[in-house]
């Protein structure tokens, strides 16, 4: 596979891992191609030029919580068009429909695709999928990546920006749950990171992600056996959920966090194995809206002829 002379060294490291990954997984190579072309924007600030206007909120709630996101209405078009090229060129019809019915979308179309994936608003995105000839699970895979590179630029405004603490295990920025823990640094501080936004926060060793239980019975971990292994699988007897971890150094790039989510799956098959599970939905329902498109330019005021 090829890479653009475009990408910046950031996304470069990210494809590359992923073309590493392809290489190794060939039976994931027509899915990796297609996360390839989103993973290349994930870090490219030209997503950034549109902030959200997020609202405040009294109790624990992500960010983008009933925010008004005003994404590039060409730039999601053009990205969403390139994602069903990608998926149809591997003969991914079920999440990209065929060629020969709505083969391209309009602006509109396309930031009606972005909102129904950002509020996981399932009856919207079935009704696409009808509309485009794709399967519901298969549009749903599809979808999901269009609006990571706006959501990884709310993640960077967050992370520059001031900020309460956070301790909840879902993201503070989009409310997905995490794709794995980062035992960082000599004192193995725990920071859980988000696969479709990127950004990291602080959470307790001791405290499920999804249910907080604190007790310490109900709370263990999936070690294996070589103990030089940075992973480990951390598990709760209370919710039954699994979370992914290992000891680095330096945080996972926000680009490459969906790269190391996928190459390290032989742990989710350990916890799956025995019975623990992660959750297939986002801990919060956004709830989000669009702006309006900008008025368009008043008609210039008609010549008085008398003057
Ligand atoms: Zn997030
Ligand atoms: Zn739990």
């Amino acid at each position: 596979m090829s890479t653009p002379a475009s990408l910046s060294k950031p996304a470069l490291s990210a494809v590359t891992r992923l073309d590493a990954l392809a290489g190794t997984h060939a039976e994931w190579g027509p899915w990796l191609s297609v996360v390839r072309e989103v993973t290349a924007e994930l870090s490219d600030t030209v997503w950034d030029a549109h902030p959200p206007h997020t609202v405040a909120h009294t109790g624990p709630s992500p960010q983008l919580a009933a925010a008004v996101l005003q994404p590039d209405g060409p730039s999601v078009k053009r990205l969403l068009d390139r994602l069903r090229a990608v998926a149809r060129a591997q003969n991914l019809v079920g999440l990209a429909g065929p060629a020969s019915l709505a083969p391209v979308t309009s602006v509109e179309e396309a930031l009606e695709v972005f909102l129904a994936a950002v509020n996981d608003d399932d009856a919207a995105l079935d009704r696409q999928a009808a509309r485009v000839g794709a399967t519901p699970e298969g549009w749903r895979a599809l979808t999901q990546l269009l609006p990571m590179p706006y959501l990884h630029a709310c993640a960077r405004r967050w992370t520059a920006g001031p900020h309460t603490t956070w301790s909840q295990g879902f993201c503070p920025v989009c409310g997905a749950w995490p794709a794995f823990a980062e035992m960082r640094g000599i004192e193995r501080a725990r920071h859980l990171r988000c696969g479709r936004c990127g950004a990291g926060w602080r959470m307790p060793v001791l405290a499920c992600t999804y249910c907080g239980t604190t007790d310490h019975d109900a709370l263990g971990a999936l070690v294996v056996d070589d103990k030089t292994a940075r992973w480990s699988v951390d598990v709760c007897h209370v919710c039954s959920g699994y979370l992914k971890s290992f000891t680095t150094l330096q945080p996972t790039p926000s680009n490459e966090i969906l790269v190391t989510d996928l190459a390290s799956v032989e742990f989710d098959l350990v916890a799956l194995e025995r019975g623990f599970l992660r959750p297939h939905t986002h801990a919060v329902a956004l709830s989000a809206s669009l702006a309006a498109a900008a008025d368009p330019e008043p008609p210039p005021a008609p010549k008085r002829w008398w003057s």
